[in-house]
């Protein structure tokens, strides 16, 4: 079969359900099981019309129809009565087997695929499924104690009896494969989406919506674990805020979407300019916190200077404007001994005094 083929089969088998209030899961289950029960009831149609009497491959030929119009039945929005149908039909066909044929044909291994549908079936409550399954186990026992005391109306010859076994073996397994590959595909499913979606909730309580640098909580956070690093490896640590100066100018002459668009560009030359020495995060408004690692206070001091350097020669696009803003940073180097609120505070400091003399300018 050609690829494209295939996978129109499998979407087809995969479509959705037209009723609302349904989900997919057991029009899935049912849909595969028919896919195995279509050729199984098409061979027992032909094996039957082969046996001694032909005239009774009627039976399974009644079967194959009803199969395809349970298929059906799971596109209509109808999964819940085709559920019910396919448990009954799959029942039928047992009793029908063993009564016709007695019980060396093999037909009750459909019991355990019936076992497993029941058991993980989403429509009925607990306390119904279990009444279910005595209800399954009683129905088994009483066909095999039936089979005991009467003879099968129809004895079969040894070769039919292999080649039903085999049949009935091959269409059960089938069943059952089909019944637990539709509920474990869909764990996984549901399991993933669970995942992907933790990760992209995380992922937003972490993140800056406008420029999408972390935000303050997650360099907090991220401040406490380096710290600790740096404690136990020996490494510098080094912490500067960094805020962009007279921006409530840009806002009042250019509009406030002249400032944001300042605060995203900036973010990237920020996010540039940090790789492989530590990270960046809007502390707030339109200050910025670095956190940069495994470099001295004097390191740092001059790869921020270069930074200031940098924004203060920017030409910021804007429409049709061209931009340009500097900045002004207070820088401290972490102390170990230091409460790590200590440090954020010096660095705040800094700043402050690098404002009150003039601005434009890294204060250590
Ligand atoms: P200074 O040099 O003293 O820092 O002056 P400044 O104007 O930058 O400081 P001020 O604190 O007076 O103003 C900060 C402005 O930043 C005010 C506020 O409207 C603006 N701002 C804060 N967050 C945002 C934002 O997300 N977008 C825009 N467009 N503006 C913001
Ligand atoms: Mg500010
Ligand atoms: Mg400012």
């Amino acid at each position: 079969m050609a690829k494209g083929t295939l996978e129109r089969f499998f979407e087809f088998l995969n479509q959705d359900v037209k009723s609302p209030t349904e989900t997919k899961k057991n029009a899935m289950m049912i849909r595969n099981v028919i896919v195995v029960l279509v050729p199984y009831a098409f061979l027992q149609t032909l094996a039957f019309y082969l046996m001694d009497r032909s005239w009774t491959f009627v039976f399974p030929l009644a079967f194959l129809l009803l199969y395809f119009e349970i298929f059906g039945m799971t596109i209509n929005g109808k999964s819940r009565l085709a559920e019910a149908l396919l448990v009954f039909a799959l029942l039928a066909w047992c009793l029908l087997c063993v009564l016709l044929y007695g019980w060396e044909v093999g037909v009750q291994y459909f019991f355990s695929p019936l076992l497993v549908n029941i058991l993980s079936s989403g429509f009925r409550s607990m306390k119904v499924r279990v009444l279910e399954c005595l209800g399954l186990f009683s129905f088994m026992t009483s066909l095999f104690l039936y089979t005991v005391y009467y003879s099968p109306i129809f004895p079969m010859q040894r070769n039919a009896i292999i080649a039903q076994e085999i049949l009935n073996t091959i269409g059960s397994f089938g069943t059952l494969m089909a019944v637990t590959l539709a509920f474990s595909q869909d764990t996984m499913k549901i399991e993933k989406k669970l995942i992907d979606y933790a990760m992209e909730l995380t992922h937003l309580a972490d993140t800056d919506t406008l420029t999408g640098l972390m935000n303050r909580r997650a360099a907090y956070s991220y401040f406490e674990k380096v710290t600790n690093d740096a404690r136990n490896y020996g490494f510098f640590v080094n912490v500067a805020i960094g805020d962009i100066d007279f921006f409530k100018k840009i806002n009042d002459t250019y509009g406030h979407d002249a400032g944001d668009a300042v605060l995203v560009f900036l973010a990237g030359v920020f996010t540039e300019f940090v790789k492989d020495k530590g990270v960046v995060a809007r502390w707030g408004g339109e200050e910025f916190l670095f956190i940069l690692n495994g470099m001295n206070g004097d390191d740092a001091f001059m790869m921020l200077d270069k930074l200031r350097y940098k924004i203060q020669h920017s030409d910021i696009p804007f429409g049709d404007l061209t931009l340009h803003v500097c900045m002004t940073f207070g820088l401290e180097e972490h102390d170990p001994e230091d409460p790590l609120d200590t440090t954020f505070e010096q660095a705040d400091k800094k700043l402050y005094i690098g404002k009150q003399s003039g601005r434009n300018r890294v204060v250590m």
